[in-house]
Order: structure tokens, then C-alpha cells, then sequence
């Protein structure tokens, strides 16, 4: 399987990479996102197969189809290790039941308690297979800006790993306190980790400068070392993500809510539309999907765009309580854009949004995006009483980022009536516990107590167990205190080279 640019690298100038070459190089050397040159298909009776597996052996049989230069056997052995009871007690993606219609998939089981994990807790294999696969010698320097869960589950993901150093940039008042502490008490020799003044766009854009600053280039290289990323912009952070969705229909015919065949409707609370571009894959691929949800809070650039199809970032930045879908660039909707546009008008619109922080598609892409796509989003208080209206109608606890993607799950069923599918597939991407102080407030309709002791009463609250990686957060020590001008980020690289 080739990979290309979705601004033409590997089409019109340039060679196609492999998939080794795409996760170890993050970006495309022409500034866009790699692409594979086509979709591999589930064929008949696969579905069956897969829903005979255990989640490591689904996962290699799907990332075999487009990781083609890794054998089953490696990708097998990486899976067994990165989706092991140990790392994901109870399992690395359990779908739990809302009432009749919805039903949730808990992605957030893993070490940092965000479905990022899912990710990258594999990614890291593959990206150390990767240098071995293309001969690599120079040590690869990751740069990761953060809206908050990537940071911890990169960190998590690449501590200590060999050959790799990793350096997480995030928004100082952009994050949750659960998250900063996370972050700041990381522990292994090659992570570094920054807070930055400003919201997580000018984290994003800062380390996308370095990625195209020439004169840190040329550091780099005379220092042995090249950047990478581990950000959604990378192949091997999104193709993870795939295996899921089709682990869940599969469970779905396992547990009798579906017949093999039927489709699903799938719901994701969105930020960098990484996770929900990672569905359409799977739709791509052959699963039986009805409608693609894209679920946004305030910040709705991307709900005005569905309906519009006026991309627009010229807004007001809100912060939320689900901070990581505080995003107005959503690097990922290029990979679509170019899937229905194609390369040439892909650079164009990247190019406007550079320039003027907009861009607009023709009717006839907009009306393809809707084929697949619709947007909905859900403000504070529609959040909030999501919050509050799930635990005590179904006893279920969710964080804040699910609750927008159940609250724009219900808006959808409402609007769609007999087009929507039997079944809703929604993401959940976070442990309540991660945003407690949030969810706190939002069933008992009063300020939460102080840092992590909101964990404890949200859990005396609800009886609800702690999620374990966060139990004893509170007693780590503190390693991480820096906090800069989001200008002087590159300056902070060179100091860590
Ligand atoms: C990252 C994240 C999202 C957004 O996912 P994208 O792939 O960026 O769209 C949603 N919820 C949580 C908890 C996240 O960490």
C-alpha cells in the first residue's frame, strides 16, 4: 500500500511512501497529510471472522490490510502487548447500552484515561518498527501540541522508548487540572513538557512552524536528530482508530442489537475531526454506516461548515469543559477534503485558510460531504444537563466530551426520525473522572472542591469507582513547571536538542 500527500506529493512530483515511511516522517514533505492511495475493503463474510476475534487480533487483521509493509506477525505481537488486560482492564473498547437506540463505546479504559490511548499505546511500536524498516539512524524528536488528553497519552506512549525523544507543548489555561497534573508529573528520561501562553490553535500552529522552519532543519541535521509528530496529522495515530468502530459492530452483532449487514449510525464529539475522519474510514472500507455525527461543543466551526459548507475561523475562541474539542482548526478535514475535492483543491483551500482563516467548497462537495456527514453541537448548559439527565435517568456516569457527543446523538434521532439507523454508535472519549470537577458541578449544580479532590467527590457522589491511573495523581511529584510565549517555542526546541 502507497501513501500520498493530500496536496499532491506522490501524485504529480515526488514518491509515494510506504506506510513505515508516512508514520515515521508524521507530515508529507509538501505540508500535507498522508493519505493511502485506496481504501482496502472488508470482504464478504470478514465481519463474522472478526467477531469470532479477541480486540488484539481484530486490530492486526485491520491495520494488516493497510500497514502492508509489517507482517500480521508483528502487527499481532505489537496489539497483544499495546491492548493487553493489563494496560486496558475490562477490555480495550466495551460498548455500553443507553436505552433502546444508543449505545456507547468507552474508548477510555487505557493508562491515560482518554481514547487517545487507543492510539498510542500501539503507535509507538509501530513508529520504533519503522525507524528499524527505512534504515533510520538519526534520533526521531516528536513534537506534540495538546489540547490536553494527546500530551499525557504520547508521553505515556513514548517514555522511555528508544531512538525517540518527545517534547509536549500545551495551552496553560486550556487544560483541565487532572490533565496538567498528568502532564506535569510525566515520568521517563526523554519527555520534556511546556505549558504555552495562548489557546491550543497557537500551540498547533507553533509547532507546525517548526516542522517547516528551514534553519532548525539544518540544527536538526547536524545534530543527528529529525522531527516527527504524533499528533492526528500522523497515519499511524489515525489508522488505530479505524479497528474500533468495526470491533463495536462487531460486538453489536455479538450482543443481538444488530444483524450482520444493518447499519449503524456513529456519533463523535469532534475537536481535530481525527477520530470521527478514523469512522468514515471504516465506511470506506465496507462497514454498513448510515450517518456519520459530527458532535462539536461552542466552538462550532465545524457544525456552521456541515451546513454551509463555509469553513470559517474567524470567531470567538470559547473555553469549555470539554477542553480537548476546544479546537477551529481541525487539521483532519483535509484528509476528507481531499478525498472529496481532491489534491489541487485541497492546497487551495489550506492555503485560504492560512491566508484569511476561511475558505469555502462548492455546493457539489458540500452536498458530498453530506452524504456521509451531518453536524450538530451542543453549548454549556445543554452539556451539563447531558451530564445530569444520563446519571439519573440511566444511572450513567459520563465525562463531558461524551455527554456533547449523547447530547447531539439525540438531537440527530430527533431530526432524522425513520432515516436515522436501529442502533447509534457514540464515542465516549474520556473517564468522568478525567474532567470530575466538571461533571461534579454538573450534578450537583455547585463548584467542585479544589484539584483532585474533586476525584474523590465525584466518586463519593456517585459510588462510581475511580478510574485507577488516577487514584494516586495527587501523590506524584511534580517534574514539569515551564510556561512560555507561544513565540518562543522554537527557541525551547533548540534547548532540548
Ligand atoms: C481528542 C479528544 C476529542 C477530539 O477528537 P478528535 O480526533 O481531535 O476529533 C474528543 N474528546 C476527547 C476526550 C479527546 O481527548
Amino acid at each position: 500500500m502507497n501513501y500520498i500527500s493530500t496536496r499532491g506529493y506522490g501524485i504529480v512530483n515526488g514518491e509515494p511512501t510506504t506506510a513505515a515511511g508516512a508514520i515515521k516522517q508524521g507530515l508529507a514533505p509538501d505540508g500535507g497529510l498522508y493519505m493511502p492511495e485506496k481504501f482496502p475493503i472488508l470482504e464478504d463474510g470478514e465481519i463474522e471472522k472478526l467477531a469470532s476475534m479477541n480486540y488484539s487480533e481484530r486490530a492486526a487483521t485491520v491495520l494488516s490490510k493497510f500497514l502492508t509493509d509489517y507482517t500480521y506477525c508483528e502487527l499481532l505481537l505489537d496489539c497483544s502487548d499495546a491492548y493487553s488486560e493489563a494496560r486496558f482492564p475490562g477490555g480495550a473498547a466495551p460498548v455500553a447500552a443507553i436505552g433502546e437506540k444508543m449505545r456507547v463505546l468507552e474508548l477510555w479504559h487505557g493508562p491515560t484515561v482518554a481514547f487517545k490511548d487507543m492510539a498510542l499505546q500501539i503507535m509507538p511500536k509501530l513508529f520504533v518498527r519503522a525507524l528499524k524498516k527505512t534504515g533510520e539512524k538519526r534520533t526521531a524528536l516528536i513534537l506534540v501540541a495538546t489540547s490536553g488528553d494527546t500530551g499525557k497519552a504520547a508521553l505515556e506512549g513514548y517514555k522511555d522508548v528508544d531512538g525517540v525523544k518527545i517534547a509536549v507543548f500545551y495551552p496553560v489555561d486550556g487544560v483541565s487540572r487532572v490533565q496538567k497534573l498528568q502532564m506535569a508529573t510525566q515520568e521517563g528520561k526523554n519527555v520534556e513538557v511546556i505549558a504555552v501562553k495562548g489557546n491550543f490553535d497557537d500551540a498547533q500552529n507553533g509547532v507546525k512552524k517548526i516542522f517547516s522552519n528551514a534553519v532548525m532543519q539544518k540544527t536538526l541535521d547536524e545534530k543527528g536528530y529529525f522531527f516527527s509528530s504524533a499528533n492526528s496529522i500522523n497515519w499511524g495515530r489515525l489508522v488505530p482508530q479505524v479497528v474500533y468502530y468495526i470491533s463495536a459492530y462487531c460486538d453489536l452483532i455479538s450482543n443481538g442489537d444488530i444483524t450482520n449487514g444493518e447499519k449503524i449510525d456513529i456519533c463523535v464529539p469532534t475537536g481535530n475531526f481525527g477520530n470521527i475522519f478514523a469512522a468514515y474510514i471504516a465506511k470506506q472500507m465496507g462497514l454498513p454506516v448510515n450517518k456519520l455525527v459530527c458532535a462539536s461543543n461552542k466552538n462550532n466551526v465545524l457544525t456552521d461548515f456541515l451546513n454551509t459548507g463555509i469553513y470559517d475561523r474567524n470567531r470567538i475562541f470559547h473555553t469549555t469543559m470539554s477542553p480537548s474539542m476546544d479546537i477551529l482548526i481541525s487539521s483532519n478535514l483535509e484528509r476528507l477534503l481531499y478525498l472529496v475535492a481532491g489534491y489541487e483543491a485541497t492546497g487551495e483551500y489550506m492555503e485560504q485558510l492560512k491566508n484569511t482563516g476561511k475558505y469555502q467548497v462548492s455546493e457539489e462537495i458540500i452536498a458530498k460531504i453530506k452524504n456521509d456527514f451531518v453536524g450538530y453541537f451542543c453549548d454549556e448548559e445543554g452539556t451539563a444537563k447531558t451530564i445530569k439527565d444520563l446519571y439519573c435517568g440511566y444511572n450513567y456516569l459520563a465525562d463531558t466530551h461524551s455527554s456533547v457527543g449523547i447530547n447531539c446523538a439525540v438531537q440527530y434521532l430527533a431530526a432524522a426520525g425513520k432515516n436515522a439507523a436501529n442502533r447509534i454508535v457514540i464515542a465516549s472519549t474520556a473517564s468522568p473522572y478525567k474532567f470530575a470537577s466538571s461533571v461534579y458541578s454538573a450534578l450537583e449544580n455547585s463548584p467542585a472542591p479544589e484539584g483532585t479532590a474533586a476525584i474523590e467527590a465525584l466518586s463519593a457522589l456517585t459510588g462510581v469507582p475511580v478510574t485507577a491511573p488516577l487514584a494516586d495523581l495527587d501523590k506524584k511529584p511534580v517534574r514539569f513547571t515551564k510556561v512560555i510565549e507561544s513565540g518562543k517555542m522554537a527557541e525551547a526546541v533548540t534547548g532540548i536538542l
